[in-house]
């Protein structure tokens, strides 16, 4: 779009992207009225309408659209529930449609089309209850059009033709309220369909990084944050270390108590560590009761203190369960990672410290 088209068009319709498709509306809305009212002049021309009242209802009816614009581009309708003045300017083609109607003559009929125009308007942003009201509002004002009149010149509204019209009309009542229906049903079922494939995509995300039971980072996300810490310490030339935790004779607890006093004691155990562990370090499950724990900027002897910390709180845990309570310990392989050591390779040797801690009786934190 050339630069002067661009400008122009943010002049007419504002930069607000909701602004600008309201003033875009009103426009196209103001563009129909001056149509319209364009035709009541051709049927000044042939002799069908008369003259005087038909320009004061086009100034009238063009003047009221243009001071619709005025407000919504001005930002001034912003005040309204509807910034977009959709029922009133509805309401007032409406009235001018009916007006029209009033000085057509034989020409009348074309004002119906216009009629039915007007009411689509609402039909994509109106509730199907304000639809209703307009569709009443229409058949209320076209009815009093009529009546008024079969009353004033019946020679030309003859009352017999004027029943028959209102019949048709009468016809659009329930027509585009079952439309209106349809199409907020459809608006309603796709905001839900919206709302829920936020949901679900939100809950994936979790999904893919975290542990389901735990809450804890899953061993895939793990897996990358520790690559992460690898390629951060080559750079700084920083160091840091990595322990595999280990639950002792979990499998008792499970044969002892159930599954879920296991999956429990699992998720007690995730918070005491997390609550036990510095705010940089980072816990993840690693897969059955076993955990990984990782700690950035670390040294091995800060390390395997802030391990023996927490493997003191854990041994000093209880877990309340149906009858009573438990009690569980932990071991641990520690190790510091050597810059340049494949990390597969730093985890085999935390893997090993574990299995020696085992074999020392199990509750003790090894360092490999
Ligand atoms: P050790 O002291 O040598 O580690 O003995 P252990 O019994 O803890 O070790 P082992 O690896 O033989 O048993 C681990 C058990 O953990 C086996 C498995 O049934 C159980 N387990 C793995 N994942 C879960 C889980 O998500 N929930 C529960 N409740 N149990 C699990
Ligand atoms: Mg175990
Ligand atoms: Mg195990």
């Amino acid at each position: 779009m050339s630069p002067r088209l661009q400008a122009f068009g943010d002049a007419l319709l504002g930069t607000e992207r909701r602004q600008r498709v309201r003033s875009a509306r009103c426009l196209l809305a103001c563009g129909l009225m001056a149509y319209s009212l364009a035709s009541m002049g051709y049927f000044v021309a042939v002799d069908i309408a008369p003259a005087g009242p038909v320009l004061v209802l086009a100034l009238f009816g063009l003047g009221g659209m243009l001071a619709f614009y005025a407000a919504i581009r001005s930002g001034a309708s912003q005040r309204f529930a509807d910034p977009s003045l959709t029922i009133a300017q509805m309401s007032f083609a409406l009235l001018v449609g009916a007006l029209a109607y009033t000085l057509a003559g034989r020409a009348r009929g074309a004002v119906f089309p216009i009629m039915m125009v007007v009411l689509m308007f609402g039909l994509y942003s109106l509730t199907p209850r304000q639809v209703r009201a307009m569709s009443w509002l229409a058949l209320l004002l076209f009815g009093g059009a009529m009546g008024l009149m079969v009353w004033r010149d019946p020679a030309i509204y003859r009352p017999e033709v004027e029943f028959a019209h209102f019949l048709v009309i009468a016809i659009i009542l329930p027509a585009v309220s079952m439309l209106a229906g349809q199409l907020g049903r459809l608006r309603d079922a796709l905001k839900r369909q919206k709302a829920e494939l936020r949901e679900a995509l939100a809950h994936n995300e979790v999904l893919a990084l975290r542990d389901e039971l735990t809450g804890l980072a899953n061993r895939r996300h793990m897996a990358a944050l520790i690559e992460a810490e690898r390629e951060r310490c080559a750079a700084h030339g920083s160091r840091f270390c990595l322990a595999v935790l280990d639950i002792d004779r979990f499998k008792r607890i499970n044969d002892t108590h159930g599954h879920p006093v296991g999956d429990r004691v699992l998720e007690v155990f995730a918070q005491e560590a997390l609550a036990a562990i510095r705010e940089a370090d980072v816990l993840a499950r690693w897969g059955g009761e076993e955990f990984m724990l990782m700690l950035p900027d670390t040294r091995l002897t800060a390390a395997r203190l802030g391990l023996e910390r927490l493997r003191t709180r854990v041994e000093a845990l209880r877990v309340a369960h149906g009858s009573g309570e438990l009690g569980f310990t932990l071991s641990a392989g520690l190790v510091e990672y050597t810059p340049g050591e494949p990390l597969v390779e730093a985890i085999a040797r935390a893997d090993r410290a574990l299995y020696q801690a085992k074999q020392q009786g199990r509750n003790r934190v090894v360092a490999g």
